[in-house]
C-alpha cells in the first residue's frame, strides 16, 4: 500500500495520487485557517529563499511528502498572502476556493484549445461562460469573447486590431520603410501601464501614446482627446486608437465613455475600454451607469482575476470586430490544419498565442457556484466595506480622502495638525504605510495624485470582513497617533 515516490518509468500511480491528493486537500483547508496568523506580507529578505534550496535538481526521485513538506517548510514563508482577509493593497485577487479547485481540475484533464479538435469543451465552454458573462453586464451579443491570460495581453490585441483595420499591410510590410505615417494612441493621464507596454510591444513607440489630461475626478476629458487627435492630423499623425478607462488603477474613476465614444466615432478611432477592475462591478444594476456607452466600444476587457472570484489568470477580452483581430493573426501552418475549420472557432486564430490553458472551466465553476445573484452580494459587501472605511475617514480630522469612491477603493492620507502640503506629509504618510505593513495584519499599498503620496485601501477580497477593515482603521488611526 504505501507505493510513495516515482516507479522506473511511468507516472505517479492512481492509488499514490488519491493518498497524495487527499492530504494536499487536507493541507490546503489547513492553510486557509492557520495562515490567518501570518503576516499578510512575507518577510523574507531578498534571496534567502533562493539560498533555502540546493543550487542543482536531485538526481534520485523523492516522495511528493517530503517535497510538500519543504513547501510548507521554505516556501509559505516567502509567500504574500494574497488570499488573506487583510490584503488591502492593489488590487486584491480574484481568489475563491471554488475557483481554486476548478484550476486543479483544470489541469488535471490537461485540455489545451488551440484547435477545436484539441479540446471541443474548453473551445465551446468558452463561448458559453463569455456569453453569460456578456449578458449579465447586458451587453449586445456583437461582442465576441475570447479568454486572455490579463488585461495586458488583451490591449495588445486590441490595438493590433485597429493597427490591422488602418493599415493591413503592416502584417506583411512591417511599420519601417513603406511611406506609412506614425499612429497615435490615446488614453487618459490616470490610464494604467499597460497601454504603454501595449504600444512599446507593438513597435508604435512609447511616445506615440498620448496621455490626455483628466479632470478634477480624474476622469480623462473628451474636449482635450478631441482637441489632441485633431492637432496631431494637422502634423501628420494618424490617430489610431483611444483608450478609455472603467475604474483607473489609482483612484477608480470612469471615464466618460458616451463622449469618448462620440470622439471615437467622428475621428474613425478605435475604441477600447479597459475595465480590468471594475468591469465586474457592472453587473450590479446601481453600478451600471459605469459601463453606460461601453456598447459602442470596438472592443473592452475586464478581469473576473481581480474582482469576480476567479483565481488568476482570466481576462475577458470582447470584440465587436474579432473576424478583424482574426485577419491579424490568423496563421495555420500545415499540421494543423483540419478538417472541420470552417464549422468550429479555433481559438488559436484569436491572437498570437497558440497554445492555452483551459481557464474557461473557472469561470463557468465561479459563475455556477455562487450564482450570479450571490456575486453580486459579495460585490455589494466590498462596496459597503469600503464605504464604511471611507466614512471613518472623513469623520476623523486627522485623515482626509483624497478622491471619490465609486467603488471598492479608498483613497486618502494621514493629516497631521499643523503639517503643511509637501515634502514632509508624503514622508509621513510613507512612513505610516511602511508602519502599518510591518504590523503584518494588512497589506495596503500607495499611489501618487498631483504630487501627494496617498494610501489606497482596495477591498476585493472574497474572504474580507467587517472585522479586517475595523482592524486596519484602528492600526492606522494607532500608528498615526504615535508617528505624530
Ligand atoms: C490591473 C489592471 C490592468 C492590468 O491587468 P493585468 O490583467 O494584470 O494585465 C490593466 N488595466 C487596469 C485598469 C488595471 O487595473
Amino acid at each position: 500500500m504505501k507505493n510513495r515516490g516515482a516507479g522506473p518509468v511511468g507516472d505517479m500511480s492512481p492509488d499514490e495520487l488519491r493518498e497524495e491528493g487527499r492530504r494536499l486537500v487536507e493541507w490546503v483547508a489547513g492553510y486557509l485557517q492557520w495562515s490567518l496568523k501570518n503576516p499578510v506580507l512575507s518577510r523574507v529578505r531578498p534571496g534567502a529563499i533562493r539560498a533555502a534550496l540546493p543550487a542543482a535538481a536531485p538526481e534520485e526521485g523523492e516522495p511528493f511528502e517530503r517535497i510538500l513538506a519543504d513547501f510548507e517548510r521554505i516556501l509559505v514563508p516567502g509567500l504574500t498572502q494574497w488570499n488573506h482577509p487583510g490584503y488591502f493593497a492593489y488590487f486584491p485577487c480574484g481568489f475563491s476556493t471554488p475557483g481554486a479547485l476548478a484550476d486543479f481540475l483544470s489541469t488535471a484533464v490537461s485540455q489545451q484549445a488551440m484547435l477545436w479538435r484539441t479540446s471541443p469543451a474548453a473551445t465551446e465552454l468558452e463561448d458559453v461562460a463569455l456569453a453569460w458573462l456578456r449578458r449579465a453586464l447586458g451587453l449586445p451579443d456583437a461582442f465576441e469573447g475570447v479568454i486572455y491570460d490579463t488585461a495586458s495581453t488583451a490591449v495588445v490585441h486590441a490595438l493590433a486590431a485597429a493597427r490591422h483595420e488602418k493599415a493591413p499591410e503592416v502584417r506583411t510590410r512591417g511599420l519601417a520603410g513603406h511611406g506609412l505615417p506614425a499612429f497615435r494612441v490615446y488614453c487618459s493621464e490616470h490610464a494604467h501601464s499597460s497601454v504603454d507596454k501595449a504600444a512599446i510591444t507593438l513597435g508604435l513607440g512609447h511616445e506615440n501614446l498620448r496621455r490626455i489630461p483628466a479632470d478634477g475626478e480624474f476622469r480623462m476629458r473628451p474636449d482635450l482627446l478631441a482637441a489632441a487627435v485633431d492637432e496631431d492630423r494637422r502634423a501628420g499623425y494618424l490617430p489610431l486608437a483611444a483608450v478609455a478607462t472603467v475604474g483607473t488603477t489609482s483612484v477608480t474613476s470612469v471615464d466618460p465613455l458616451p463622449a469618448i465614444a462620440e470622439v471615437c466615432a467622428r475621428q474613425g478611432l478605435w475604441l477600447h475600454v479597459d475595465a480590468a477592475y471594475a468591469g465586474a462591478a457592472a453587473i450590479l444594476p446601481e453600478c451600471r451607469w459605469a459601463i453606460e456607452g461601453m456598447e459602442r466600444a470596438d472592443s473592452f476587457v475586464l478581469n473576473p482575476h481581480k474582482w469576480m472570484f476567479t483565481p488568476f489568470d482570466l481576462s475577458a477580452f470582447y470584440c465587436r470586430k474579432m473576424d478583424l483581430l482574426r485577419a491579424a493573426f490568423q496563421l495555420t501552418p500545415e499540421y494543423l490544419k483540419t478538417s472541420e475549420a470552417p464549422e468550429v472557432r479555433n481559438l488559436m486564430d484569436t491572437g498570437f498565442q497558440l497554445g492555452r490553458r483551459f481557464r474557461a472551466l473557472k469561470l463557468w465553476v465561479v459563475l455556477r457556484y455562487f450564482g450570479l445573484e450571490g456575486i453580486r452580494a459579495r460585490l455589494r459587501e466590498h462596496l459597503r466595506l469600503a464605504r464604511l472605511f471611507a466614512g471613518w475617514v472623513d469623520a476623523d480630522p486627522g485623515f482626509e480622502r483624497v478622491a471619490p469612491v465609486p467603488f471598492s477603493v479608498v483613497c486618502f492620507r494621514a493629516v497631521p495638525r499643523g503639517m503643511g502640503e509637501g515634502a514632509s506629509l508624503n514622508a509621513f504618510n510613507e512612513r505610516l504605510l511602511a508602519d502599518l505593513n510591518d504590523s503584518g495584519e494588512v497589506f495596503l499599498s500607495h499611489t501618487s495624485l498631483g504630487g501627494r503620496y496617498v494610501l489606497r485601501f482596495a477591498v476585493g477580497n472574497i474572504r474580507t470582513t467587517e472585522t479586517e477593515v475595523r482592524g486596519a482603521w484602528d492600526r492606522l488611526r494607532d500608528l498615526a497617533r504615535a508617528l505624530r
